[in-house]
């Protein structure tokens, strides 16, 4: 029997469990597109190839096997580089395939022509050029074995333009990677568990710590550790902090969290434990004034070379999160009640304290959620928003204040129940994450025979027009996703109507309006409409309450767009520390 090449390819993803390939065809991958369809695959089609990719890592965190992305040569690559850097800075793994150039014309300019492979090196942990079809079944196990092992990844296969069409004898390309039980698919991560010493020493130093702090980050979501978290910390009354995408692998309503003074928490304890979460600069480096500069480090990660980098670990575990977290659980030593009594001193300092110490012109964040007066704040609508959030609403958040708001105001009770701009800080991942989550929504209600989960995307005017376009995707493949436009008319925040008028009659727009500034009062909401979405705009908290809660209780029939205009002057509350103020910007 015959097959194309193309075939080769599709068969290959499906063989190693890729569900979902998301992309844009074009010369020459259109026929590796259908035949990744007629194999049984989901190929979505997206409206750029950034988007696509940044779809595909969002489905390897959520699903824990990559998604896929299929693109063309040359810039449609280079546009898929900026979601392969995202998902190697967030550690999600995610497979690119992308189309090249004929083997015979390489280096003659051919059409679309690129250094695919080169280029894709320093964006990814695996990347290669099939020299044949045949070996095409085993370079794509590859891909997707090293996306997964280790620190999960990007990788990158290339599709020669002359292979898409040529045809194999099957049995020419039969795999030749060792035959496993699952038939050709390669095998999850092997477990890898912590030394024993190291696990000892972890324990004796929670136990002898006065102020222990956990730190739950989004290795801990990634690798399932869930469960075993959740012993451990109510089993030993651990105080724990979860890092933006670690929130939700233990709910955010548990008595241990610490979220609610999370600067005082940091600054206060003598242990942190950091798990599948890096000091970097979400985590403040790990170093003075954000934390004690005596603070020991016990860490968790998958990764050898993360530890010690900006402090040195007192205690480096490496291994797989919920199997160490078990080691150290079963742990003889660190059974004791002790700590109960010493958690409970901490808890007070941490919670009860740290209000006396802001300054008087600081608000609290439930006074500024209080005042629903229009134009509205952050915290208002967020306010409004979360009495309509069932608890396994999976929440997509980006932009600067947006997102940073929406973190503290929006409950998360599930793991790997949030998606942001993550590590990298990247703005326009919004749309290509919602896409990625209302099909996993979808797929999930599927396989259980539950309604699907709801998604709500909430995105900053400038966030939402990285990628706008993709409205149309959502619209065409009928995703139940309701998308929030926090709309203040720029970056960080614009100008009004009237500031508008009058740089337009200095006739030099370029020379006059502040960089930050978008056109004022966007009709965002008119772009789900133009594509058979329903959209909203509201300026009241009561529009607001009567619209978000009729798109989210018909996200299933119908997408929809809510574009909410806010106070121009919304800012995060006063911050208790001036550099915390500072770092953002
Ligand atoms: P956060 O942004 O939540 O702080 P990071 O992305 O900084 O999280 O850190 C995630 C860490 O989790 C990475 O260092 C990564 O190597 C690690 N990690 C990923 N998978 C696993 C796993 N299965 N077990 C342990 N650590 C993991
Ligand atoms: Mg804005």
């Amino acid at each position: 029997q015959e097959i194309s090449g193309a075939e080769v390819y599709a068969r290959a993803l499906k063989d190693q469990g890729i569900e979902y390939v998301f992309g844009i065809v074009g010369v020459p991958v259109i026929e590796v597109a259908m035949a990744i369809q007629q194999v049984g695959l989901k190929f979505i089609g997206m409206r750029n190839e950034q988007s696509a990719a940044y779809a595909a890592g969002a489905i390897g965190y959520l699903t824990g096997r990559p998604g896929a992305c299929l693109v063309v040569s040359g810039p449609g690559l280079v546009h898929a580089l900026g979601g392969m850097a995202n998902a190697m800075v967030n550690c999600w793994p995610m497979v690119v395939l992308g189309g090249s150039s004929d083997e015979d014309q390489q280096e003659m300019g051919a059409f679309q022509e690129f250094p695919q492979v080169e280029t894709c090196r320093l964006y990814s942990k695996f990347t290669a050029r099939p020299s044949s079809i045949a070996i095409v079944p085993e370079i794509v196990e590859k891909a997707v074995r090293t996306s997964i092992y280790g620190r999960p990844g990007a990788c990158y296969v290339d599709i020669p333009g002359n292979f898409v069409n040529a045809s194999v004898r099957l049995g020419d390309c039969s795999p030749v990677y060792p035959p496993i039980d699952s038939g050709s698919m390669c095998p999850a991560p092997p477990r890898s568990l912590a030394d024993p010493n190291s696990i000892a020493a972890a324990a004796k130093m929670l136990h002898e710590a006065k102020r222990p702090l956990i730190v739950v980050g989004k290795g801990a979501a990634y690798s399932r550790g869930e469960q075993e978290l959740r012993r451990m910390i109510e089993d030993h009354n651990l105080p724990f902090l979860p890092t933006p995408m670690g929130k939700g692998v233990i709910p955010d309503d548990h008595e241990l969290c610490v979220s609610a003074a999370r600067s005082r928490a940091l600054s206060n304890c003598d242990v942190v434990m950091l798990i599948g979460a890096r000091l970097n600069w979400q985590m403040h480096f790990g170093r003075p004034p954000r934390y004690n500069k005596n603070v020991k480090v016990i860490q968790v990660d998958i990764c050898p070379e993360e530890f010690h980098n900006n402090v040195e670990s007192s205690v480096a575990l490496c291994g797989n999160v919920p199997d160490v977290i078990n080691q150290v659980s079963n742990c003889s030593s660190f059974l004791c009640k002790m700590i109960n009594y010493k958690v409970k001193i901490f808890f007070k300092l941490c919670l009860n304290q740290p209000h006396n110490f802001l300054e008087q012109k600081t608000i609290l964040p439930q006074a500024l959620a209080s005042n629903k007066s229009a134009p509205l704040s952050y915290y208002a609508v967020y306010d409004v928003i979360q009495q309509y959030l069932p608890q396994d609403c999976i929440i997509i958040s980006e932009g600067a204040n947006t997102m940073d708001i929406s973190r503290t105001m929006i409950p998360n009770y599930l793991p790997r129940h949030r998606l942001d701009a993550g590590t990298f800080g990247t703005m326009g991942v919004g749309l290509g994450f919602a896409i990625a989550a209302s099909l996993y929504s979808l797929e999930t209600a599927k396989k259980t025979g539950k309604p699907p989960q709801k998604v709500v995307c909430i995105q900053g005017d400038s966030a939402f027009g990285f990628s706008g376009m993709e409205l149309e995707t959502v619209c065409r493949y009928n995703l139940p996703l309701v998308c929030v436009v926090v709309n203040n008319n720029g970056i960080y925040a614009g100008g009004n109507r009237e500031f508008w008028e009058a740089i337009k009659m200095s006739g030099d727009i370029p020379n006059s309006a502040p960089p930050t500034f978008l056109s004022p009062e966007c009709r965002y909401e008119k772009l789900i409409e133009a594509f058979g979405g329903e959209g909203h705009l509201c300026a009241t908290a009561e529009d607001l309450d009567k619209s978000f809660k009729r798109c989210i209780s018909r996200s299933n029939e119908q997408a929809s767009l809510i574009n909410v205009m806010i106070d121009l002057t919304s800012d995060r509350k006063e911050q208790e520390f001036s550099w915390l103020t500072r770092s953002k910007m």
